[in-house]
């Protein structure tokens, strides 16, 4: 667990030090799969930026924050997995914090989908 931008996991994912999955990025967020899956789809959708929580958020982080969860319903459609009727859809999650199940401090955003059941979170 690291709480230092210098060490962050997410942040050498983001720069491409470490190697992953990636289904989407661009020059603000990066997503990509979850290295243990807790469900068939499982994305990570992460600001570029260091944040280490949805605790350390500020009014001025309401955009970022705002076109992060708009990306994870646009990244739901693209694989497949969006809300469109009857049994569909996908749950969006933010752990945040030892409380919350938080193990990697960068704030990301979990996108879940599939058959049941799941893997257990945290
Ligand atoms: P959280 O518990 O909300 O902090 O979620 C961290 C998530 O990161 C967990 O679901 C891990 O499986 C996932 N994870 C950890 N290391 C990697 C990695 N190198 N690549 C992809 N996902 C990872
Ligand atoms: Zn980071």
């Amino acid at each position: 667990m690291s709480h230092d931008r210098s060490t962050c996991l997410f942040c050498k994912i983001a720069d491409g030090e470490i190697p992953s999955t990636r289904v989407y990025e661009d020059d603000e967020f990066v997503a990509f799969r979850d290295i243990r899956p807790a469900a068939e789809t499982h994305v990570l959708v992460i600001p570029r930026q260091h944040i280490a929580t949805l605790a350390d958020c500020a009014e001025s982080d309401a955009p970022l924050l705002g076109r992060m969860l708009v990306l994870v319903g646009r990244i739901a459609k693209d694989l497949g997995v969006s809300y469109t009727g009857g049994d569909t859809g996908y749950r969006t999650v933010v752990n945040t914090g030892p409380g919350g199940g938080q193990e990697v401090y960068h704030l990301h955003a979990h996108l879940l989908a599939g058959p049941r059941p799941w893997q257990r979170m945290g």
